[in-house]
């Protein structure tokens, strides 16, 4: 689904992304780990566009990434992205922050999206909160109603940049639960997160991240139980 091919990006003298090649299939979780600054945002924000590459390319289904215009929303609307920061419209309630996109974006009528919503808002667990306002939610609530935003417009991909590193210890689970449940369903996945437990459970695939390039790609069993870099071992020491 998502094809990278030696993709090269400087910031100023940085080389924050340097010779990254991997693809994602459609249906796998890939998680991708690594200490701080060593490009896991960058890559996240290159796939859907947020961010310019300097050279190689990056695909998904088949399609180039495109410039911009017409091809570019199109893009965007394929490739779902959640941020650590939640990012919710504060002046809009729950349900129309899940509303908003396929209204504007797919000219859905509104009965339609309102109905769509309700069912995403119950599949991630806060239906009874959609008529509040964002800062009414927990953050644990709010991050559910970001992934309820970005699956109303049916991704073929959803990126995932520390969706759990702004919250209370108590509120990480019911994120990851639901992310789990995704990952069941099958939903095509790439998850920058250090929650082992998640890697462990959901990811078909981890890649491990230092100074701009993937210095590991192995099954999560393999790369926590058998880690073979210094890099990772050292990481690993850190986090474990
Ligand atoms: P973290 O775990 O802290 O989120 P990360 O792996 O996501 O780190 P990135 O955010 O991708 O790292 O950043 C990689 C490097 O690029 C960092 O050194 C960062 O300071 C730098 N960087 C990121 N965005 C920019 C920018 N817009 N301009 C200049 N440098 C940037
Ligand atoms: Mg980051």
């Amino acid at each position: 689904l998502v094809v990278i091919e030696q993709v090269e990006k400087h910031f100023g003298d940085l080389h924050v992304l340097n010779d990254i090649n991997t693809v994602v299939n459609r249906g796998e979780v890939v998680v991708v780990i690594g200490p701080s600054g060593s490009g896991k945002s960058t890559l996240c924000r290159a796939i859907n566009r947020l961010e310019t590459i300097d050279s190689g390319t990056i695909s998904i289904d088949g399609a180039h990434l495109p410039e911009e215009g017409a091809a570019l929303a199109k893009l965007r609307a394929d490739v779902g992205m959640v941020f650590q920061s939640f990012n919710l419209f504060a002046h809009k309630t729950v349900l129309e922050n899940v509303t908003i996109a396929p209204i504007r974006v797919k000219k859905m009528a509104r009965k339609a999206a309102d109905e769509l919503a309700m069912k995403l808002l119950e599949r991630v667990g806060v239906a009874n909160q959609a008529s509040k306002m964002p800062a009414q939610l927990s953050g644990g609530q709010q991050q559910r109603v970001a992934i309820a935003r970005s699956l109303a417009m049916n991704p073929k991909l959803i990126l995932l940049d520390e969706p759990t590193s702004a919250l209370d210890p108590e509120m990480i689970n019911e994120v990851l639960d639901v992310m789990i449940g995704l990952a069941k369903d099958g939903m095509t996945m790439i998850v920058v997160t250090h929650e082992m437990g998640f890697a462990r459970k959901a990811a078909d695939r981890v890649l491990f991240m230092a100074d701009g390039k993937i210095v590991e790609e192995a099954t999560p069993a393999e790369f926590f139980d058998n880690p073979q870099s210094d890099r990772a071992k050292d990481f690993l020491s850190k986090i474990l």
